[in-house]
């Protein structure tokens, strides 16, 4: 079974995802991992994606699903992957799902919960340790944060409709989040 992972920014979710792939041997996939090394390359699609996410915009729908599509093609049906960062809005999860279904993948999502105050800190310090240019700039932090609850968050209400969301609470330690992770979801 797949795993969806969902959480504002700075909930802390990569770290827990590295956490999941080490133990469990998930195939990962984040999608502003990916994106981020399209930007390095120089191309002409790499500098229209820099553009995007030097904004804190959302990368526009074809290229984020080719990447998708193109990785989901890749990997083992036998191999699980663990998704972050996707999907982010109602098209994309339409095409998420689309994809999913079509290579017989089943998944499951986990929604880390996070207030957006605490959120706000801790990518702060995120900003000086990795050097992010996106994560620097508040403004296109608050912005990524504002497109996170108003498109984002309808996404994982469906799913939770669906009842394939399991809800975690973010606070506490990286060790005491990482233990209600699998906790919840039976790991
Ligand atoms: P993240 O590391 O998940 O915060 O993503 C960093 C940036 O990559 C975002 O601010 C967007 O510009 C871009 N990005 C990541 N995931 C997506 C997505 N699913 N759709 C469009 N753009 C994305």
């Amino acid at each position: 079974m797949d795993l969806v992972f969902f959480g504002i920014q700075g909930s802390g979710k990569g770290t827990q995802a590295k956490r999941l792939v080490e133990e469990f041997g998930y195939y990962m996939f984040e999608a502003g991992g990916e994106l981020r090394k399209i930007k390095a390359s120089g191309t002409e699609l790499g500098n229209t994606v820099a553009r995007y996410i030097d904004n804190g915009e959302l990368v526009p729908f074809d290229i984020i699903m080719q990447v998708v599509k193109e990785a989901v093609a890749a990997v083992p049906a036998d191999q699980q992957i663990l998704f972050d960062g996707i999907p982010r809005d109602e098209d994309q999860k339409k095409a998420f799902d689309e994809i999913l279904s079509a290579a017989g993948r089943e998944f499951t999502c986990l929604h880390m919960l996070l207030s957006k105050d605490e959120a706000v800190e801790r990518i702060k310090g995120r900003a000086e340790i990795e050097g992010r240019v996106d994560d620097a700039d508040q403004e296109k932090v608050l912005r990524r944060m504002e497109l996170f609850e108003e498109k984002t968050k309808p996404v994982i209400a469906e799913y939770a409709a669906q009842g394939i969301v399991v809800e975690v609470d973010g606070n506490g330690s990286v060790d005491e989040i990482y233990e209600r992770i699998k906790t919840a979801l039976h790991l």
